[in-house]
This record gives C-alpha cells, structure tokens and sequence, in this order.
C-alpha cells in the first residue's frame, strides 16, 4: 500500500453559526482519507463500536477507501461534541467521549506494513507510536490535537521525534512550544522533524524545511457552514499529492499544499463530510489555477 493513514473515526455533534447536527460521520482519519482519494487509494486504520452505522463505512469503500484496517470493537464509537462561534477558526470542544479509542489495540493488514506514506492523524500518541513502529513506513508525517498535548505531552514528543514531518495547526504549534508566534514555533518544531507544516485555518498554512520557507492561503469562500475536518482534509490533500508524486522535494510540498488548501475549502461548505464527497480532480484542478492566479504577482520592484 502506497498511503497508509491511522486515526479517529468518529460520531460527531456540531454547531456553527449555521446550523446543527446530531451524531454524523467525522474523525480525523475520516476527513484525511476522503481528502487523499483525489490523489491516491489510502488504507484506514481506526477503531468504532458496535454502534457505528455499516452504512458510513460502506460509504468509505464506495470512495475508493481501503477499510481492512478498521476494527469493530465491543462497546460505543468515539463521539466528539463542539461548537464554533462567528470565528470559526477556533473549534470548542464540549466533550469528547473516547470509548473504544481507549482500548484500541490497533491489528496491522499484512500489506500496510512498509508503506511508502504512513499518516498519523490526530489520535493518542500511544497508538500513534505502537503503528509506527509495526507499520515502520518509508516517510511519516504525524499530527496532534491540544486534548494529546494537554494530556500526554511527552509521548506527542515522541511521536514527532521519529516523524519525518510535523503537520500540525496554529493552536497547537503555540501550545506545544509555549510562544505566540507561528515562526518560532516553526523552527523550534524543526529540531524535531525535517519538515513542519503549520495550519492557519482560513489564513492558508504555514511551510518550514532546512532550505525552504512557504505559505500558502486558504481558498477564498463567501459560505462557510462547518470548519470541523478542514485540517485533517488539508493534510490529506497534501499527503494523497505527495504519496501520488513520490517526490519530497521543497517544490513539491508547496504545490501539494496548495492542493491540500483547495481540498480543504470543500469541506467548510457544507457540514460532516458532504463537501468532500463531492469533490473530484477536475473541480479541485480549477480551484487549484483560480489559487495561482490570487497569489501571482510581479517580480520587479
Ligand atoms: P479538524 O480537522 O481539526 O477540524 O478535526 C475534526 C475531527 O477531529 C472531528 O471529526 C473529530 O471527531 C476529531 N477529533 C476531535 N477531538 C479529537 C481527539 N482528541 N483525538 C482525535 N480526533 C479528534
């Protein structure tokens, strides 16, 4: 398997601004797969309870998602509430309800192991190492959340020590390294992975690596219904060019997290994952030229 990912499958119950919803589809492994598709076939290892609608997993599989790595466990899915206000750049949790996550004892397809690209989203940093080190991949990238940090901060440090590349929003990149400013953060996160791609939400996200500095905007949009999912879309964007491509050069990233920002604005258009669905290369390669055209400028003084 080229994109191998482990993460959240979640039930989800979400309010924006504008609107409201009551246990859908989410989960960072969720959002990141879906995204990746576009790009390239990617194999999910997550857990969910017994229950965890077929119907949802089912849909996985008719995008194309390899689910051998999903478990149904005894007991109820991981289920996350929060809200956004007018700045829907800050998710605020209400609860989040681990359940099966907190026994997960992840079981490794046989043909997962040594995979180009392992993704680890957003999940305990102790079943992110556990699948390092069996899957023990080419190149991975790992993310985190604040409730890992908050939690089990030194094991998240493992976890981005043996990471070839950090992705990781602007709320936790200040909460980790403890300064308020991105490009500290940054650079203090480079002693730890050779790459770093810090997320800014609406303001596009952030490349660091030894000869290079990056950012890239967000897609513009005028209607946004529901941000929950766009970071774990960006990194799938981003990951499923870069697994597709094969090719880590500093130019690469760039015009992968170019694709991972378009891939992302779909999502914040409608709530859970129906913007994703309907995404396909033809809407997202438009998307990626109108991105082009916005941040083109002259090169003379
Ligand atoms: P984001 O891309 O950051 O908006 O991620 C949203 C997804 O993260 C939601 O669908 C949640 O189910 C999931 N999530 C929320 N809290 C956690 C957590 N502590 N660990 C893993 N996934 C989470």
């Amino acid at each position: 398997m080229n994109l191998v990912a482990l993460g959240t499958i979640a039930l989800d119950s979400v309010e924006t601004p504008f609107g409201k919803v009551k246990d859908v589809l989410g989960g960072s492994v969720t959002y990141f797969s879906l995204a990746s598709r576009v790009f390239s076939k990617c194999g999910v290892i997550g857990v969910v309870g017994k229950d965890f609608p077929v119907e949802h997993l089912k849909l996985l599989e008719d995008h194309g998602i390899d689910v051998a790595g999903v478990e149904f466990a005894e007991g109820k899915t991981f289920r996350w509430s929060g809200y956004y206000e007018y700045d829907m750049n800050r998710a605020h949790t209400i609860k989040t309800d681990l359940n099966v996550l907190a026994s997960f004892k992840p079981k490794i397809p046989k043909d997962y192991r040594k995979c180009d690209f392992l993704f680890l989203a957003n999940t305990d940093p102790e079943i992110q190492l556990d699948v390092l080190d069996e899957v023990k991949p080419k190149y991975s990238v790992c993310d985190t959340m604040n409730f890992w940090i908050q939690n089990k901060k030194e094991k998240v440090g493992e976890v981005f020590r043996e990471c070839d590349m950090i992705i990781i929003n602007e709320g936790e990149a200040r909460q980790y390294c403890d300064t308020p400013n991105l490009i500290k953060a940054g650079r203090e996160l480079l002693d730890t992975a050779d790459r770093v791609i810090i997320k800014k939400g609406e303001h596009g996200a952030l490349y660091f690596s030894d000869n290079c500095f990056f950012t890239t905007p967000a897609f513009p949009l005028e209607n946004l219904k529901d941000p929950t999912g766009a970071g774990d879309s960006f990194a799938g964007g981003t990951m499923g060019y870069l697994a597709a491509t094969k090719d880590m050069k500093d130019a690469n990233v760039k015009k992968a997290m170019v694709y991972g920002s378009v891939i992302a604005s779909y999502v914040v258009e409608d709530f859970s994952i129906e913007g994703l669905k309907k995404i396909s290369k033809e809407k997202v390669r438009e998307r990626y030229s109108m991105l082009k055209e916005i941040v083109a400028f002259e090169h003379e003084y």
